[in-house]
């Protein structure tokens, strides 16, 4: 039975290029009581894995905390593996706005101690006593409160590219530290202030609130499933964004866009940029931002000294390595001298610029299309997409468009096309055709040809 992954990172992202089928992005966490963690966890791989999940996942006696990557042809049966654990039944599953089918790589679920470090002792309070859970709207509201104090119980990497407007950010490089800090920072408010809090998905604030009232807060709160589910439900709602920028996630996306603010500068340049990376000088791996000129200008490296060093010959930057502990860690949380426009702490809600949207599926098209076909597959390598024509017909010369979530809208005219295998002028219901498609396009992209 296989209980570990046996392909790389770039032999998954060459398989789920090749298979062409969308994936979703998801999180989800639960607090229960598991007897056997490991067991537990082969359990999980085993059905996991079946179904070409992907991510990383911590279960520990406390629970569950898991980031994902699932075909979406197989959420149903993803959430069927939950539901045969009580404690999961109906369990709400976090899913990211933002689609990109590379979020993770591998399936690692690893047996911990705990669920989300935080360095409490469980066992000194009563971790059932949590915070009001508040919804988008009614977060939305409390904030208008001038009574509410708003802490951010993430760290500094993560508020820098976006927070709720006049929040509390502590520079903080790990959740565990953020506790006492803001217990020392808050005391003097503990009967008469809202405090209200917030983290990515919601988990942190699970056992902070209850910290936090055994402290002696009397009025706490958290935001429901985190700034995912205030997204989502902004959007659904309708409502105003209190939140500005970028919510950071640790996937390869390393964030999703919220707001189209730009919070952040470019740490080495200073040019507005919210755009994490991490330095490519294996023996620092800092995470640091950095915009699209300084990545070229710097080979993707934090400092000088890194872009020295990925110049050596290999066996020199080995010998560079040895004794240092960071090689085997994607990301480096530390900070740097070197990055002149890193800040954290006290974080400004000014926004200082605008993304500009490049691939907005929702703006009107404002064309006359009809839709002829759907995406069967796209071949990577050969840079061909397979569709199927289920209605109308389709001529050497159509201008067409393909249209999707992930694709955005496409618009080119048909050159050379192969219809059934054969090259041909002309394709009608219920035929098969390939052409070569310059980008890659996904099962849920739709084919329509553009009428004048
Ligand atoms: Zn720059
Ligand atoms: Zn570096």
């Amino acid at each position: 039975m296989q209980l570990y992954n046996t392909l790389s990172a770039e032999e998954r992202a060459q398989l789920i290029d090749e298979a062409g089928k969308q994936r979703l992005t998801l999180s989800f966490y639960a607090y229960a009581k598991i007897e056997d963690p490991k067991k537990f966890r082969d359990d999980l791989f085993v059905a996991w894995n079946a179904l070409d999940a992907l991510g990383r996942i911590y279960v520990a006696h406390e629970g569950i905390n898991a980031q994902m990557s699932v075909p979406a042809d197989n959420f149903e049966a993803f959430r069927d593996t939950l539901e045969v654990y009580d404690f999961m039944k109906g369990i709400r599953l976090n899913v990211a706005v933002d689609q990109d089918d590379h979020s993770f790589l591998k399936l690692t679920i690893k047996v911990r101690h705990k669920i989300v470090a935080d360095g409490l002792n469980d066992a000194t309070f009563d971790v059932t006593n949590k915070g009001v859970h508040l919804r988008a709207k009614e977060f939305n509201q409390i904030l208008e409160d001038p009574n509410t104090i708003v802490v951010d119980f993430r760290n500094h990497y993560e508020s820098e590219v976006g927070h709720f407007k006049g929040a509390i950010t502590p520079d903080v490089e790990t959740f565990r530290e953020s506790l006492p800090i803001i217990n020392e920072q808050l005391k003097d408010f503990k009967e008469t202030k809202n405090l209200v809090m917030y983290c990515t998905g919601g988990i942190r604030c699970e056992k902070a609130s209850a910290y936090y009232k055994h402290q002696g807060f009397k009025n706490v709160f958290q935001l429901e499933g985190g700034i995912i589910q205030y997204a989502k439900q902004i959007k659904e709602e309708n409502l105003e964004s209190k939140f500005i920028g970028k919510n950071f996630v640790f996937d390869n996306r390393l964030g999703e866009r919220i707001t189209e603010d730009i919070v952040s500068q470019c740490h080495q340049c200073g040019k507005p940029c919210d755009n994490h990376t991490n330095c490519y000088n294996d023996s620092c791996h800092l995470l640091f931002i950095q915009c699209d000129e300084c990545k070229t200008a710097m080979d993707n490296c934090c400092s000088t000294a890194c872009l020295e060093t990925t110049h050596l010959p290999l066996v020199e930057q080995v010998k560079l390595r040895k004794g240092l502990q960071v090689g085997n860690k994607v990301f480096r949380k530390g900070k740097s001298e070197n990055l002149k426009f890193k800040h954290s702490g006290e974080l400004s809600d000014v926004s200082l610029a605008v993304v500009s949207k490049t691939k907005d599926i929702h703006q009107k098209i404002k064309v006359k299309k009809v839709l002829v076909g759907k995406t069967d597959h796209y071949y990577v390598k050969a840079q061909v997409g397979l569709f199927t024509i289920e209605k109308q017909e389709l001529n050497i010369g159509d201008k067409i468009l393909i249209s999707g979530p992930t694709t955005g809208n496409q618009e080119l005219i048909l050159g050379k096309m192969f219809v059934n295998g054969q090259e041909a002028s002309e394709a009608k219901a219920g035929d098969k055709i390939t052409f070569e498609l310059p980008f890659r396009v996904r099962l849920s992209d739709k084919l329509f040809k553009i009428l004048n």
